[in-house]
């Protein structure tokens, strides 16, 4: 095994199955094994379980971060056979079935007679990684925090400065990509904009704010498609969004961006101080690790090509789950994560036998666009407006996990979309006024940043531009609530 520079110790402890990740995938795996009382240990490098659906909305401010990743510990507390770890899973031997995980600084061994993987997937930025850090994303906890402070930075700035261009691209707003996170974005920062900002910050109108949502292909919410696409679209569009379709972002500085329309060829300029990137995933890092371990194949963006059972290459005890797979061209979605986690568990149990191919349940797809509006498919059946606005608050209800943080999203839903309440907008302000050199150190950046440079060691990140030390200050600021 490779890179064991950490204190490596040898084998320390075996169990009958370990289950890397605690997203969907993981725990749709951890709750049937634990409902079966099969020993397990599930190894994930965050301790919550993150519902990645509802994160726009604790980047707008509706919800905090704490209402929608519960702990995963706590989720399996009442199951005995259930041991929950936090570390980093770095390597894999299927010889003699061990995985190495880093946790505390320390390297550990950990045997199983199965192997689940759910590790998930980050944003893919098509060999351009030094966009990583010129813009912002919608991944993880911390990237919602982050957005939230620069959406707020932007309009604080915005109110008090007397430079009009400055003042235009602080309320400049791209989103990159026109799938369900950019629409479901896109749309709320222009809701933000009318209901929340311009009542409370007297001097920007809502017409002040741009948004505009950039897309390869030739309509929004590809996958829809017809006339699910072209309802979010004009939805979009009356409310004030600027849409472009079949335009390509090219580049992003940190200025802004430049756009390519691929029919005509012709190139235009955006400027705007905040860029948000949700063009696409790429599988997380272990998934090379198991194609490289197991001789199991990959696409272009690092998914594992598993077998149609979820086996890898050539183990047939190591499955793999979720985004961080291809399967049958399924959409990578929570209900793919968790009917495979439920799948993989049920041929480990021996419910069904080892070797059995996965049936995909479609039960339909929806996305949010904004306040009052959604797109709802069930088979043959296409709901449009208000009542699939309704749906997906009821399905994304169902599936958020614990009943108190039902309660209170229910609570805050009722404030923001009937009221005009962000219930979680915190002001941002620095702990002490640091002279301008100072606020720009990208040392300040949080680990988080770190990580993602570390992915892409690019000139712009051994550099920092302008916007990725604005960005890495947002970053540091401190949250101080006032509602
Ligand atoms: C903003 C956003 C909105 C979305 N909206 C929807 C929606 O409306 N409907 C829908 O169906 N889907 C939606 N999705 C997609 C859905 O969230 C994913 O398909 C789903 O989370 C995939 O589950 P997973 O278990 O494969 O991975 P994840 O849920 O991403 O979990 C991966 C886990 O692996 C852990 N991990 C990663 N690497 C390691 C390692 N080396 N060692 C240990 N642990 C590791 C991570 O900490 C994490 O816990 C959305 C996604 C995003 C980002």
């Amino acid at each position: 095994m490779g890179g064991a520079d950490k204190g490596e110790t040898t084998v320390v402890d075996r169990t009958e199955v370990v289950i890397v990740g605690s997203g969907f995938g993981a725990l749709a795996v951890a709750k049937k094994l634990g409902k079966a009382g099969t020993p397990f240990v599930l190894i994930s490098e965050t301790t919550e379980h993150l519902f990645q659906p509802l994160l726009y909305q604790v980047a707008t401010g509706v919800i905090s971060p704490g209402e929608i990743a519960p702990s995963v510990r706590a989720i399996l507390a009442k199951y005995p056979n259930a041991d929950v770890r936090l570390g980093r899973v770095v390597d894999v031997n299927p010889d003699d079935n061990t995985v190495v995980y880093e946790a505390a600084g320390q390297r550990h061994t950990l045997g199983y007679e199965h192997l689940v993987a759910a590790t998930g997937a980050r944003q893919a930025y098509f060999g351009r990684d030094e966009f990583a850090d010129l813009t912002f994303a919608l991944k993880t906890v911390n990237d919602a925090e982050r957005l939230r402070r620069q959406i707020i930075r932007c309009f604080e700035e915005a109110h008090i400065t007397a430079d009009p261009e400055l003042r235009k691209n602080l309320l400049s707003f791209v989103v990159v990509g026109a799938g369900p996170t950019g629409v479901e974005l896109a749309g709320q920062i222009k809701e933000l904009a009318q209901r929340y900002f311009a009542e409370s910050i007297g001097n920007i109108k809502g017409e002040d704010v741009t948004v505009t949502l950039v897309e390869g292909a030739d309509k929004v919410l590809p996958p829809f498609g017809g006339k699910l696409s072209e309802y979010s679209k004009v939805s979009l569009e009356k409310a004030g969004v600027d849409v472009v379709v079949g335009t390509m972002v090219t580049d992003i500085d940190e200025h802004g961006a430049t756009l390519k329309t691929a029919s005509t060829g012709e190139t235009r300029r955006l400027t705007a101080e905040t860029i948000i990137w949700s063009a696409g995933i790429q599988a997380n890092d272990f998934a090379d690790v198991l194609a490289e371990r197991t001789g199991c194949e990959t696409v272009r963006s690092g998914r594992l090509l598993v077998d149609n059972d979820f086996t890898v290459g050539r183990a047939d005890n190591i499955y793999a789950i979720g985004d961080m797979v291809t399967l049958d061209n399924l959409p990578a979605q929570s209900p793919f994560a968790m009917q495979g986690g439920r799948h993989v568990a049920k041929m480990i149990l021996g419910k069904v036998p080892a070797g059995t191919a996965f049936q995909y349940r479609d039960k339909g797809s929806m996305a949010i666009i904004n306040r009052f509006r959604a797109i709802t498919r069930v088979g043959k059946i296409e709901l449009t407006g208000f009542i699939a606005w309704v749906l997906w608050l009821a399905v994304h209800l169902v599936y958020l996990v614990g009943f108190r943080n039902r309660y209170i999203a229910v609570m805050s839903w009722c404030g923001s979309f009937l009221g005009h309440r962000r219930p979680h907008f915190y002001y941002a302000q620095e702990l002490e006024p640091a002279a301008p050199a100072e606020a720009e150190k990208p040392a300040d950046a949080p680990k988080a940043d770190a990580s993602k440079a570390d992915a892409s060691k690019t000139d712009a990140t051994k550099h920092p531009s302008k916007r990725a030390k604005r960005k890495a200050a947002a970053a540091a600021r401190v949250p101080v609530p006032v509602s």
